[in-house]
């Protein structure tokens, strides 16, 4: 009792703030790595570490030696080997000085109607068979990719959106960037991964998705041409098999997480609501009367009802559902 007692005489404020903090900084930079190849790593230092500490302990100074100096090349090696991880961390940490989690409710509705349009869109997309590739800037920096492809800095509109990506025109390979309310370019070539997710299973505007998203904090959403299949892309883990009003309420979770504890989330089309603009409705009903003028067989899916709807993946699941991938291993 007596050894307890000094033990905690001798514990200031300080020593506990000096403890919590550390605590809190190792878990943090556990949940960087979590589920990457820097797992392996940290576990591989520790092990090294421990090889060093016996080769003390034992005095095995040739060991000794060899471990100290390949400490020095390792640090080089591993801050070249794991680059895109570094970069990662430090964008994150970046974006915690950034103010935009104080975000304005027009600033909400505005994430409401790209959500909305780029759902409408892709749903769309999936009915006809078209594929698409739309990546979402958000706090990282796309101007260079956009450069690659054609500049277009035109409001956002699921009609253009469509249109961009029917084929045989010239823009619709590639992938479309979104800046705010407006796309930025068409026709834009993503960077290839530099990764070690194990992407053999995805074809290529699949993995540009992933190797996009691990390299930068875009939303990257996906129609496939093959299975219609509409995926939405975040941090190299991918959602699959949304329908447009998932699609919406992930996109607005993302762009303006509050948003969804709130009132979108209580909306059963929660986009649309928000932000019902005359220039959405006009589309809207352009659209019904073309799906009506259209054969039964070719109707686009409707909400309830659809190939969509019977493989759909409820968000709140959808971080814990075997079909959903994070694909770094
Ligand atoms: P899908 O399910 O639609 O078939 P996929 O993942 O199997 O997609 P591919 O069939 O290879 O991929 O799709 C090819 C198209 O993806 C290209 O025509 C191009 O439009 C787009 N694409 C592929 N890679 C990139 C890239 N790095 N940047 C931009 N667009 C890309
Ligand atoms: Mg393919």
């Amino acid at each position: 009792m007596p050894l307890l007692q000094s033990a905690l005489d001798k514990v200031s404020p300080n020593v506990v703030a000096d403890i919590a903090i550390t605590a809190l900084l190792i878990y943090w930079l556990f949940s960087l790595i979590r589920g990457t190849r820097a797992v392996r790593l940290v576990v591989g230092v520790c092990l090294l570490f421990l090889v060093y500490g016996a080769a003390l302990a034992f005095d095995l100074r040739l060991l000794t030696l060899i471990l100290q100096t390949g400490a020095y090349v390792g640090l080089f090696a591993l801050v070249v080997v794991f680059q895109p991880e570094l970069r990662r961390a430090l964008d994150r940490i970046g974006r915690l000085g950034s103010l935009a989690w104080l975000i304005s409710p027009a600033e909400q509705s505005r994430a409401a109607h790209i959500a909305s349009e780029v759902a409408s869109a892709a749903a769309s997309l999936s009915h006809d068979g078209h594929g698409a590739l739309i990546v979402i800037e958000r706090e990282t920096g796309l101007q260079e990719i956009a450069e690659t492809g054609v500049m277009l800095h035109a409001d956002i509109s699921a009609d253009l959106l469509v249109t961009l990506f029917s084929p045989r025109t010239p823009l619709h390979d590639g992938a479309v960037i979104i800046r705010g309310d407006t796309i930025l370019a068409a026709g834009a070539l993503l960077p290839s991964a530099e990764t070690t997710i194990p992407l053999e299973r995805f074809g290529t505007r699949h993995k540009a998705a992933l190797g996009m998203t691990e390299q930068t904090d875009a939303l990257v959403v996906v129609v496939s041409e093959e299975s219609g299949q509409i995926s939405l892309v975040e941090r190299a883990r991918i959602v699959r098999n949304l329908d447009e009003t998932k699609l919406a309420r992930a996109l607005v979770s993302h762009l303006h997480p509050e948003a969804v504890g709130g009132r979108l989330l209580r909306d059963t089309r929660p986009a649309r609501r928000v932000a019902p603009s005359f220039r959405a409705l006009a589309r809207r009903a352009r659209l019904r009367s073309r799906l009506h003028g259209e054969s039964p067989g070719k109707r686009r899916p409707d909400r309830g009802s659809s190939r969509v709807e019977q493989t759909r993946i409820e968000p709140a699941q959808a971080d814990d559902d075997p079909e959903n991938e994070r694909a770094a291993s």
